[in-house]
């Protein structure tokens, strides 16, 4: 059995790059609690990419985007799941788990697309557009996805869509993720006005700064980004996507055009990469602490809990995007 400092010890290894030293011992102590509470409770944590480095390399069990927590959600082999990440996350996980226990450590842990849309938003948009499917992104509370045809991510989107063989589709919230999906397939979608609070602040002036002041630097863009913002950028997609685009084309110099986390995440990995960072911060995401994490499985908190009959036609919204 290792000692705490030399397991800590190891876990620095890992993310030195990206913590200052002077940082570490106020995580060392909250990590080692963690490990222990983990097996205590036979719990995993699942941790979204945009989640600090010392949550998502050194006491996350699982890590990725929506996709995938979604899918790994699913065959996780434990009683309890902590979800460090935002509370339509942790809906998710809990749709596709509901003999666990679900944990979310804030439940201020929010997110603007999310609240930019209720069900009975959905149930007018259906009066408005017969017949015409309901597309939804997997940013949203489980009450929306119960009122929808089919979830999608920002990795599946497009595929989703074309999957439903209609000639229009209803998407939404997210409207600029609409309007680039809507760019790249004939199937004509009607959006609706939410925006991510973070990529939504992105410009094309940002990316010709960029290129201006860091000659060569390829640009990557989240589908949540503004169009004109992903049409100035070298490549756009998922927060997975634009992992393996760095893992597989090791650019020189690569800025991602998404949140802060992502790239000290991606960085630990990629020594060779020079990574530029004009990042937004969302503050949402960053209500998720080690602290909180310890607390929440010291103190089992906060549960997440759905209403059964949301919860059953939610998890088919899903169930139905996890089948394409
Ligand atoms: S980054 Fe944007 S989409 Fe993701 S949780 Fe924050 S506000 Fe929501």
């Amino acid at each position: 059995m290792l000692n705490t400092s030399a397991r800590t010890a190891m876990l620095y290894d890992r993310v030195r790059r990206v913590i200052p030293p002077i940082e570490w011992p106020a995580f060392a102590d909250d990590i080692d609690a963690i490990l222990d509470l983990k097996q205590q409770r036979n719990a995993v944590i699942l941790a979204h990419n945009y989640q600090t480095p010392e949550i998502f390399h050194c006491v996350a069990d699982i890590v990725g985007d929506s996709l995938a927590l979604a899918r790994k959600a699913m065959s996780v082999d434990a009683d309890v799941i902590v979800l460090a990440g935002v509370h339509f996350m942790a809906e998710t996980a809990k749709l596709l788990n509901p003999q666990k226990t679900v944990l979310i450590p804030d439940l201020g842990a929010g997110c603007s697309l999310a609240d930019s849309i209720t069900a009975e938003d959905i149930r007018l948009l259906r009066q408005r557009y017969p017949r015409v499917p309901v597309v939804t992104y997997v940013n949203t509370s489980a009450a929306v996805k119960a009122e929808s045809d089919i979830c999608c991510t920002s990795g599946n989107a497009k595929a989703v869509v074309e999957s439903l063989g209609v000639p229009r589709v209803i998407m939404l919230p997210d409207e600029y993720l609409a309007q680039n999906i809507a760019a790249q397939t004939a199937v004509e979608i009607i959006a609706w006005k939410g925006h991510c609070e973070v990529h939504e602040r992105f410009t094309p002036a940002d990316i010709r700064q960029l290129r201006e002041d860091h000659p060569g630097v390829t640009v990557l863009a989240h589908p949540e980004c503004p169009p004109e913002v992903v049409a100035e950028a070298d490549f756009s997609g998922s927060t997975a996507a634009m992992s393996d685009y760095v893992g597989q084309q090791k650019p020189s110099r690569v800025v991602l055009m998404t949140e802060c986390s992502m790239s000290d995440n991606v960085a630990v990995e990629h020594a060779e990469v020079e990574f530029i960072r004009p990042c937004n911060l969302c503050p949402h995401m960053k209500r998720i602490t080690l602290a909180n994490i310890r607390t929440a499985l010291e103190q089992n908190r906060h549960v997440v809990t759905i209403d059964p009959e949301i919860a059953g036609h939610a998890r088919l919204a899903v169930e139905r995007m996890l089948a394409v």
